[in-house]
C-alpha cells in the first residue's frame, strides 16, 4: 500500500507524531486538527449519533450533556445531567450513561424516560461511575473509580463505600451487578477488541499517585469472566482515560499530550498532539471517518483513515 512518505515530506504536520509508519495509513497529511466547540469546564464521554448525525458529550461539572452537529453546532441536549461522564449505546441504539451525582449508570429509553440499571453493589453505594461499554449480548460493562466523590468539582465530596474501585458487568437479562476486576486504583475507560474476546480497560490511578503506572490494561473474556493478560500499553504521557477500537483492531486512548494510537499487538504506532488534556474520544461523523476529542475546555475533530469498531459509528449502507 502507497502512503505518506514522512521523510520525503516538507511540513509534516506538527500534530503528529508519527512512530511506526502504519500510523501513517491512518491519518493524512492534509488533515488537520480542527476545534468545533469550546468553552466548556471539563468535557468528556463523546458519542456518536449516527441516525441523528449529531455528537454528544458531557460537560460534567456544568450538569450538562451537549449535542453538536456540522449543520447547528453545539446546543444543550440535557441540563440537570447529575455530572454524567461516560456515555456509549446498547444495541437498541439507546444512551447509556454514567453519572457522578446520582452515583448510578442509567439508561435513556426511546421516549426519553431514564431507567437506573445499577446504583448500589453488595448494599452499598457505588463511588462514581466513569466509563462504560455494552458488549453485543447486552451487558453494560462499566469502571467505578473515585473521581466523583473525591471532591465537589465534578459530583458531591463523600466517602466512598465501597471497598475497591471495581469494574462491573451488569447482566441485563438478570439484573444483577457484579466485580469483575477489583484489583484496579482507578478503572477508568474501556474497550473491547473487535471479537470481544478481549477487554482493555484504562488504569488512571497515577493521576493522584505517581506510584501507579500509567498503563492500559488487557483481560481475556469469558462470558462474565475476565482474565488479567497484563499490561497491554504504556503511556508516555499523562494518563489513559477514555479509548475506543478501531475497525483494524487499533486501540485509540486519551494521554496527556493528546491521542496515542496502538496496534492490536501493542506496538506504539503514533500521536495526534492535542493543545488540551484529552478526556475520552469517538469515531463518528457523516461518512464515520471523524475522531472527535473531548479536551477539557473544547472538542475537537480530526479526519482518521479508519472507522469506529462500533456500528453506529459507522454509516450504513
Ligand atoms: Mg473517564
Amino acid at each position: 500500500m502507497l502512503v505518506w512518505n514522512r521523510i520525503d515530506m516538507k511540513n509534516f504536520p506538527s500534530h503528529l507524531d508519527v512512530r511506526d509508519d502504519r500510523f501513517l495509513q491512518l491519518v493524512h497529511p492534509v488533515a488537520r486538527l480542527s476545534k468545533i466547540a469550546e468553552g466548556f469546564t471539563w468535557t468528556e464521554g463523546p458519542v456518536w449519533i449516527g441516525d441523528h448525525n449529531c455528537l454528544l458529550f458531557s460537560d460534567i461539572p456544568s450538569q450538562r450533556i451537549m449535542r453538536w452537529s456540522h449543520s447547528e453546532g453545539a446546543s444543550i441536549f440535557r441540563s440537570g445531567s447529575d455530572f454524567n461522564n461516560g456515555n456509549s449505546r446498547d444495541r437498541q441504539g439507546r444512551l447509556v450513561g454514567c453519572r457522578h451525582g446520582t452515583r448510578d449508570v442509567v439508561r435513556t429509553e426511546s421516549n426519553g424516560t431514564l431507567t437506573v440499571l445499577a446504583s448500589s453493589y453488595e448494599g452499598k453505594r457505588l463511588n462514581s461511575p466513569n466509563d462504560l461499554v455494552v458488549s453485543s449480548d447486552g451487558a453494560v460493562w462499566f469502571t467505578d473509580p473515585s473521581y466523583g466523590i473525591l471532591s465537589n468539582f465534578e459530583g458531591y465530596q463523600a466517602e466512598p463505600e465501597q471497598d475497591a474501585c471495581n469494574v462491573f458487568r451488569i447482566d441485563l437479562q438478570t439484573g444483577t451487578c457484579t466485580a469483575v476486576v477489583s484489583d484496579f486504583v482507578q478503572p477508568n475507560g474501556l474497550a473491547f477488541s473487535l471479537d470481544e474476546t478481549r477487554l482493555f480497560i484504562a488504569e488512571s490511578g497515577a493521576s493522584h499517585d505517581p506510584n501507579v503506572p500509567a498503563v492500559i490494561r488487557q483481560f481475556d473474556v469469558d462470558g462474565a469472566t475476565l482474565t488479567d493478560r497484563g499490561t497491554f500499553a504504556t503511556i508516555d504521557c499523562g494518563i489513559p482515560d477514555g479509548l475506543r477500537i478501531d475497525t483494524m483492531g487499533n486501540l485509540w486512548t486519551s494521554a496527556g499530550d493528546g491521542v496515542h494510537c496502538f496496534a492490536s499487538d501493542g506496538t506504539f504506532l503514533g500521536k495526534i498532539l492535542v493543545p488540551e488534556t484529552v478526556s475520552n474520544l469517538c469515531f463518528g461523523g457523516q461518512d464515520g471517518h471523524t475522531l472527535f476529542i473531548t479536551a477539557t475546555t473544547s472538542v475537537f475533530q480530526m479526519f482518521v483513515n479508519t472507522l469506529g469498531a462500533e456500528p453506529w459509528t459507522r454509516p450504513t449502507a
